[in-house]
């Protein structure tokens, strides 16, 4: 594995790498790896020839600064994962080589409107806006995005269809623990007791499949027997328990297409998320979390 940090080596690698004919896949991260972002180099894989990750812990789409400063870093230990992945380049820019002199920043409208938008001003923007920045210096024909990030993903796949860039965007199944915890780098803060109490929001998943299952597809009682879950659990606070449309992410009363419920709730000072999309064919009914 080549690791490199400036941007013109990184163009220099991968000018040499198409010129060999290679497809280029690309997996952006924030770093602290686990199982979750490893997966997404594998399902990049499927489809392309040479594996580039990038780390970069993007301060500008962080709303709140001790989430920054406390977000978990582990530069060797996440070197180490990459490589065993089998990431072919690791790109670990620093602040400035991102950033310098930026005037630009990339906005979509009505799509960051719900869920995490509404709780977390301006994140989406400083996503769009590295997301772009590093599709223009890596120019992957595909890159794969987490199912755990949702509305990252939905926007993401929009956002490219907007600006017209030529990559493919794959999005990849959520991994968990045994437990059922979706994996995060947050999932760190966790104290032992937070990491248990957190497991409602996986039960909620679960009663949500078990209602749907029997024919339930009303949002408000459904969202309500998630809440009762969570609420059991006693969080610290819970920012949202919504159902979607899946493409345009509006609420909806009744999930009559594909959709998604989606949950963001605080244990102890650590927020979390998750979601399933619901797909329906017919009578048939298909829960994905
Ligand atoms: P992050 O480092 O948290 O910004 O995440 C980088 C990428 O990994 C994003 O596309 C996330 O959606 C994805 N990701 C994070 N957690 C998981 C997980 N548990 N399973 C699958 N993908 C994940």
């Amino acid at each position: 594995m080549e690791r490199v940090s400036k941007i013109d080596d990184l163009r220099k690698i991968i000018k040499s790498k198409k010129m060999e004919g290679c497809r280029i896949g690309f997996v952006p991260t924030m770093g602290f790896l686990h199982k979750g972002h490893l997966s997404l180099v594998e399902e990049s894989r499927k489809s392309s020839d040479y594996q580039v990750m990038s780390i970069f812990v993007n301060k500008i789409q962080f709303n709140d600064k001790s989430d920054f400063d406390s977000y978990p870093r582990d530069p060797e230990n996440d070197s180490q994962l990459a490589e065993s992945a089998g990431v072919d380049l690791l790109f670990t820019p620093d602040d400035s080589e991102v950033y310098e002199e930026r005037l630009t920043t990339v906005h979509m409208e009505k799509l960051t409107d719900n869920l995490c938008g509404a709780h977390r001003p301006g994140h989406f923007d400083g996503v769009f806006t590295v997301v772009s920045k590093l599709f223009n210096m890596i120019q992957p024909d595909i890159s794969v995005f987490g199912q755990k990030d949702i509305q990252q993903a939905v926007s993401i796949e929009k956002m490219v269809k907007d600006l017209n860039f030529p990559v493919e965007i794959v999005i990849a199944p959520i991994i968990r623990e045994d437990s059922g915890l979706a994996m995060s780098s947050r999932n760190k803060h966790l104290s032992d007791e937070e990491r248990e109490r957190a497991l409602s929001i996986y039960r909620g998943l679960e009663k949500a499949e078990k209602m749907l299952k029997a024919g339930e597809r009303r949002s408000g009682p459904i969202t309500q027997a998630i809440e009762k879950v969570l609420e059991e659990s006693n969080p610290q606070k819970i920012d949202y328990i919504s159902i979607v449309e899946y493409n345009t992410l509006d609420f909806i009363r009744e999930i009559e297409r594909k959709s998604i419920i989606a949950i963001a709730a605080f244990f102890g000072n650590t927020r979390l998320i998750d979601n399933m999309i619901i797909e329906i064919k017919g009578n048939e009914i298909t829960c994905v979390y």
